[in-house]
């Protein structure tokens, strides 16, 4: 059985871990929070010392990372004591540049490398159903595939170095943009004097259906449960989104890509951040728009 090492322990990769070590993986783990590691030392967690006793006879390091920064400073303190063939393996979401600079890092030192960023969230993570998108060579997806297996239900080989990132920022610009076209939608349903719960059954079930109506309706009591059922408390936080289009945002320019719907959305979710919102989840920007 391969051995695994974990970086970053917090909310996805808690739950990412506990389902390596449920499924019997031997896994050393490392987070700056002290905490975070001891509470999974009971599930069987071992405890790394500092970022390089992670790195001593491992097969594959997984990062579970707040940023790209972060993710380039834990690989550049490890990178010379790992051995040529070891499987880096970054599951935070970082920019496209930024995964492929570390590709570039991992290929010049003989190592192999994955971008592979998730969905599904907190839920996804601790059920082991999160789906991850993956950028890079066939046989370090090939050699990751039993891990994916064990924490999601997908993954997909989407190309070469960047590509996972580069998909992940795709889907949530798209998730980013309905979802304010979902509350835009109920808005005006509602001035119109539409009732809520009539116009989500026919939207649900029609051409404007789509996920962010359809599981995660922003409109409280309206639809399967939500966290706009629970006072937008996250899921998945507005500030996390902002930096997720941040991110995409990046790659809109650097591409010359036409996305003024993604752009605005930038904006958008930026000014609720700026409003002390980011802590809410980030359906709540339907009634920050109202
Ligand atoms: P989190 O803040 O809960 O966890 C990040 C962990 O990294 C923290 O425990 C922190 O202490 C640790 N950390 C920070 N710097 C470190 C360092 N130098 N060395 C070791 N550990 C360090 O974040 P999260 O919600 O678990 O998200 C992790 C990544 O997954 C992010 O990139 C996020 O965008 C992405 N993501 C999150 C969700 C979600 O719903 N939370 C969904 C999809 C993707």
């Amino acid at each position: 059985m391969k051995k695994i090492g974990f970086v970053g322990l917090g909310n996805m990769g808690a739950r990412m871990v506990t389902n390596l070590l449920n499924a019997n993986y031997g896994v050393i783990g490392y987070d700056i929070n002290e905490e975070f590691v001891k509470q999974l030392l009971p599930k069987g967690l071992k405890k790394a010392s500092d970022l390089n006793d992670i790195s001593k006879d491992i097969d594959i390091i997984i990062t579970m990372l707040p940023n790209g920064e972060i993710v380039e400073q834990v690989l550049d303190t490890i990178i010379d004591s790992l051995k040529p063939g070891t499987l880096i393996t970054d599951c935070s979401t970082i920019d496209v540049d930024k995964a492929k600079i570390l590709h570039q890092k991992c290929e010049d030192r003989k190592l192999l490398c994955l971008d592979a960023p998730v969905s599904g969230g907190v839920g996804g993570a601790e059920n082991g159903t999160l789906t991850f998108m993956v950028g890079g060579t066939e046989d370090a997806y090939e050699m990751m595939l039993p891990l994916f297996e064990i924490m999601g239900k997908k993954s997909l080989l989407c190309g070469s170095c960047g590509t996972g990132q580069a998909t992940k920022a795709c889907n949530n610009m798209l998730l980013a943009t309905t979802m304010i076209g979902v509350g835009e939608a109920f808005n005006l349903g509602k001035n119109l004097g539409l009732d809520p719960q009539k116009l989500f059954e026919i939207l649900s079930t029609s051409t404007g259906s789509c996920w962010a109506i359809n599981n995660y309706c922003p409109i409280k009591g309206v639809g399967p449960e939500s966290p706009a059922d629970n006072n937008f408390e996250p899921g998945f936080s507005a500030s996390l989104m902002f930096k997720d289009l941040s991110i995409a945002l990046k790659a809109i320019q650097s591409t010359n890509t036409s996305a003024p719907f993604g752009t605005k959305a930038q904006e958008n979710f930026g000014n609720m951040v700026n409003q002390k919102k980011g802590d809410l989840d980030f359906s709540a920007i339907t009634k920050f728009n109202e």
